[in-house]
């Protein structure tokens, strides 16, 4: 028995099926309740794969219909942690009874994600431990913000195989510090399965002192495609365990409890 708390829709314009077919998949993987997390809306046009502002109501009524299959469903939203956006995210969290907020980084500056397969040219252009050390100090002040329940893909740079060259525990330890210092939950996401890295997010040597420190953790699928529902977590749970995990998080109304693994 498990959760999925990161899940999109088709409103951010890159992913498929309606969160009915998300919950019928949770359903056949015996999962015992999902969530949606789909990218935020931004106060401007802010790039092409985010739901837009006027779609957010409509949003909220898909997961409404999700809900009439009986199956529970949460409702949250994926966040991107743009520094200089700490205001907006404050309004967003205003606007709906939210389960959750996730703190997401994927900008490491005004037009450069670091996922996106179009800018992967990017990592021949700028040194891969600067583009690291980037990264890192964002996810530390997205942390910190205290604006998020837990924070998503916590090495997600790694995504086409861009590794750093230099040792990243130190970089690991700082999160996980940050992360106990602010209260705030990780996941294990397993889309880095499916991705070039083919590793979950975060490597395990995370996942081994986030344990150590007994950072709460959380397993997510981060699908964008109804079968791609809680892919993964048998291995995922695994390694858990192996980290020296007994216990995992659930939100509900933005309050987080325990639960055994
Ligand atoms: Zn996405
Ligand atoms: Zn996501």
């Amino acid at each position: 028995m498990s959760t999925d708390y990161h899940l999109h829709t088709p409103l951010c314009h890159h992913a498929v099926g309606h969160p009915r077919e998300y919950v019928t998949q949770a359903q056949t993987r015996g999962l015992q309740e999902i969530g949606f997390a789909d990218h935020n809306p931004m106060p401007v046009q802010y790039d092409n794969w985010r739901m837009s502002k006027d779609d957010l109501p409509r949003y909220v009524e898909l997961i409404g219909e999700a809900r009439e299959t009986g199956f529970p469903v949460r409702l949250g939203l994926e966040c991107d942690y743009i520094p200089g956006y700490e205001s907006w995210i404050e309004q967003l969290s205003k606007l709906y009874p939210w389960d959750y907020l996730i703190g997401s980084v994927h900008y490491l500056g005004p037009g450069w994600d670091v996922d996106n397969p179009e800018l992967v040219y990017k990592f021949e252009q700028v040194p891969v431990d600067e583009i690291w050390d980037l990264y890192w100090a964002n996810y530390l002040r997205c942390i910190r913000s205290g604006l998020f329940d837990f924070v998503a893909h916590p090495d997600l740079p790694k995504k086409f195989g861009h590794r750093p060259k230099t040792d990243p525990r130190p970089a690991y330890e700082n999160v996980v510090q940050a992360l106990i210092d602010h209260d705030v939950a990780f996941e294990l996401n397993t889309a880095g399965w499916r991705k070039a890295v083919g590793e979950q997010y975060p490597a395990f040597d995370f996942l081994k002192l986030a344990a150590a420190a007994s950072a709460p953790v959380l397993v997510n699928s981060d699908a964008h495609a109804p079968e791609e529902v809680g892919t993964g977590f048998v291995q995922a749970y695994q390694l858990l365990r192996e980290a020296g995990y007994r216990e995992r998080v659930q939100f509900q109304g933005r309050r987080r409890f325990p639960v055994p693994l």
